[in-house]
Parts: structure tokens; sequence; C-alpha cells
């Protein structure tokens, strides 16, 4: 299915010579795709994303990606602020954990590995930086969240999604924050649950719980810094 245009009156330009090194995944935590829809197009929000995917696959062009969308709002990655202008932003339609959190429907997951392989090769965004909206901003956002399929898009080859050992110590949590941070994460020393939650809904979302344990430990040691 060839994408359709919605033009969306919210972005502005991409600060000079700035490259596009991230790919940011959202959900839309609204009751349909239409409201998802109007919203992402209307200028009182001053909200916006590149793509949006139906549930039924169908994917929606809302932004130029030569322009900066606003659609992560204030975050940190390694320690850099402005994640909308580094960055491209999919928005995948799901009610979220609001309005009913459910499974991310098979051609809609499809639909965005045809669309990221394709942003991917166009734009040099090293697989650490594909991201989760609360990747970036874990005192805020939950999306794309524990339900997203993270495996199957590292199979695909976008992201990461590491095969940790099965043993590890349990660790101090000065070990945890140091392994967080050189991965990317801010927000540590103001909420480090939050930033472990986080983190667990991208790499161990079975067990998203805010605490640190064993296994959260041995997947961060395969993550690179
Ligand atoms: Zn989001």
């Amino acid at each position: 299915m060839a994408p359709r245009d919605r033009p969306s009156p919210n972005f502005d330009a991409r600060p000079a010579g700035q490259a596009v090194d991230m790919l940011l995944l959202h959900y839309t935590g609204m009751e349909s795709e239409e409201a998802a829809l109007a919203r992402l197009c209307d200028p009182a929000a001053k909200v916006s994303a590149h793509y949006c995917i139906g549930e039924d696959g169908g994917v929606t062009r809302l932004v130029d990606e030569a322009a900066r969308a606003w659609h992560a709002g204030a975050g940190l990655w390694a320690g850099a602020s402005d994640i909308n202008a580094r960055s491209i932003g999919i928005e995948l339609v799901n009610p979220g954990h609001e309005f009913g959190y459910r499974a991310f429907p098979q051609d809609q997951i499809a639909a965005l590995i045809v669309l990221a392989q394709d942003i991917l090769s166009r734009h040099p965004i090293p697989a650490a930086r594909v991201l989760g909206h609360a990747d970036v901003a874990p005192l805020r956002k939950q999306d794309p969240g524990e339900l997203f399929p993270w495996a199957r898009l590292a199979a695909a080859g976008i992201g990461l999604w590491p095969e940790a050992p099965p043993e590890a110590p349990v660790p101090e949590a000065a070990a945890i924050k140091h392994r967080l941070a050189a991965f990317g994460y801010g927000y540590l020393e103001e909420d480090f649950e939050a930033v472990v939650r986080a983190f667990q809904r991208h790499f161990q979302p079975r067990n998203v719980t805010g605490i640190a344990d064993a296994r959260t430990a041995a997947i961060l040691q395969t993550l690179p810094d």
C-alpha cells in the first residue's frame, strides 16, 4: 500500500547541518485512528509525527522527513535534549495504556518494517538509536510499551534485541545506573525507578517492575555504550 499524504502544519526546519540519527516509535494513545490523525494535523495541538500507521497497515505521511516534526517533546538521550531535531517519528495507532492497550496487529507491524527499513536505508541511524518514546521521556511516557514487538523488528534489521546471558550477579544500583547512562538514558537522578521501567518496557517486557534484577543487568551488559 502506497502512503497517503495528509500534511500536518506542525513542523519547522531542522537545525542547519543536523543529521537524522534516531528513529523514534510511538503509539497514538487515542480512541481511533481518525481522532489521532485529526490531532496530529491540528495547528492548536502543536504535535505531529512524520508518519502514522493504522492497525490495518495503512501509512499516512504527515511531515516531510527533511523537516522537524513535533513528536518527542521534552526528552533526553545520550545528553541530547532536542530529540525532534535529529529524529524521524512514527506513530502507531493503538489506544494505549489510557484507552485499552492492545497488541499491535501483524499488518501494522509488517507496514512498519517496510517503512523503517526504507528510512534506515536513507539515514545514518545506528541500531542502538531505534528507540521508543518512553526511552527518551521515561518520566512522562510509556509508548510504544511492553506489547511492542522489538524482537520481531530486530529480526528484520531494525533496532536491537540483545539475547542476554542466562546468569549474572544481582547488580548494585550504581552499576545499573552507570550502564543505563552509558547506553543513553537520561533522568537517572530524577527518577531511577521510572527509567528502569522504561528500559524494561523496551528490553525486558515481561518484567516491567521498575526494579532492576539480575536479568536487567544481563541484558544491559549486552548493549553498546
Ligand atoms: Zn509518543
